[in-house]
């Protein structure tokens, strides 16, 4: 019997829809009463109960990653699945978000493709595993982290503390095709310094406002065509966005301080050094042009532990690529594009401060991450198990 055949006797694809439902069940949002912990310790119960060897790793507030592992017999390549365990929460959806409920080929609710339909198809990819009889050369691992959607806590502490592997996939929504890149990510904010005056003699005061939109034409004249000669042949040119502003205290008073925020998208070569370098340049000009005006740049790391969100980029040369497009082929009978991610994601610490090759493929879209009516389809999150688990013995290598 070939290997897929033999992996697809050994779990029924309801028992992993109905994980992937069990795991929407429990809410793991921001707002939900001990976040991630109440999912983690579920999924590390249903792993335990499956044989499968598994921890819990407290990462902050006592919230956990759960670490399974599936021993490879040794001397083969180690992989790592990976993903996250938190949801945004449900903000106005417009269907129940932890219904987990299976319907139209469907299984629907917040992180049904964001991803809790992944962590799924990983946890039963070591299960049907460990079922199959077939011995690994080099360990599998499924590490389930938390907090990705705010600061990356779960998936710096793995890069820190280990589990080590050879690659990573990341099974973030790519509708099973090969995300092998994507930009990176900076928070930058932008402050004007005016002089307040009364708003009958504005002549007396420095307008913080009238400043910052001197330096938002500049910035729009002067950026564009220097990122654009930086395109990336995958991921395109850097981009950026202006977020958020704030200034000035009310309509009779001049503005003495104006507050911008900018999201900055990377592409390799790109740090946040030399993208400040570049806006202290163009804060150059504006001062050229008038004496008067003064800024400063901050970054933001809000939506950062300790490390950089720097870009990711999959070598082209790495044996698992050409595994996956070839499994991904054999599981559905399609070929896999080879695609980028619009968002940052783990994948760039495993990559970067890791020093280990991730790239990303899993189960559903991102046109419906976050969304209202967010879904992942069934079929996509039976088919990843058996991408997940071939991949797996043909990159591990077989032990027999
Ligand atoms: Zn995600």
């Amino acid at each position: 019997m070939d290997l897929l055949e033999r992996l697809k006797k050994t779990f029924d694809p309801e028992e992993v829809l109905s994980l992937a439902g069990d795991l929407v069940r429990i809410p793991s949002h921001s707002q939900a009463p001990g976040r991630e912990t109440a999912v983690a310790r579920w999924l590390a119960g249903w792993l335990e109960k499956n044989g499968i060897d598994v921890m819990l790793r407290p990462v902050v507030e006592e919230r956990p990653n759960v670490i399974a592992t599936l021993k490879g017999k040794g001397g083969g390549r180690v992989l790592m699945l990976n993903g996250h365990l938190d949801t945004v929460p449900p903000y106005s959806m417009t269907i129940d978000p932890f219904s987990g409920e299976l319907k139209d080929g469907q299984v629907w609710g917040r992180g049904s493709a964001d991803m809790k339909g992944a962590c799924a198809a990983m946890a039963m990819t070591l299960v049907a595993l460990k079922r199959s009889g077939i011995r690994l050369a080099g360990d599998l691992f499924f590490t389930g982290v938390i907090n990705e959607e705010l600061k990356s806590e779960g998936s710096e502490d793995i890069v820190l503390n280990g589990p080590k592997a050879d690659a990573v996939i990341v099974g973030e929504p790519s509708e099973l095709n090969l995300s092998i890149g994507h930009r990176g990510l900076e928070w930058i904010e932008i402050e004007v310094i005016g002089r307040a005056a009364h708003g009958g003699r504005p002549h007396l005061g420095i307008n913080a406002i009238s400043k910052m939109a001197a330096f938002i034409r500049k910035l729009e004249t002067e950026l564009p065509p220097r990122l654009n000669t930086r395109a990336h042949p995958l991921m395109g040119p850097p981009i950026f966005n202006l977020g958020v502003i704030h200034g000035g205290m009310q309509p009779s008073s001049v503005a003495d301080r104006c507050i911008l925020q900018v999201d900055r998208r990377l592409v390799p070569g790109e740090t946040w050094q030399s993208v400040f370098a570049e806006l202290e340049e163009i804060i150059g000009l504006c001062r050229a042009e008038d004496p008067d005006f003064n800024a400063r740049l901050r970054r933001i790391p809000d939506n950062m532990a300790t490390m950089d969100h720097l870009p990711m980029e999959f070598p082209l040369d790495h044996p698992l690529l050409g595994i996956l497009e070839e499994t991904v082929e054999e599981v559905t009978g399609r070929k896999p594009q080879r695609t980028c991610c619009t968002g940052w994601t783990d994948a760039a610490l495993f990559a970067n401060q890791g020093k280990t090759p991730a790239l990303v493929l899993g189960p559903g879209t991102i046109a419906v991450a976050h969304g209202a009516q967010e879904h992942c389809p069934a079929d996509q999150i039976v088919q990843a198990v058996l991408v997940y688990g071939l991949a797996a013995v043909r990159f591990c290598g077989k032990a027999d």
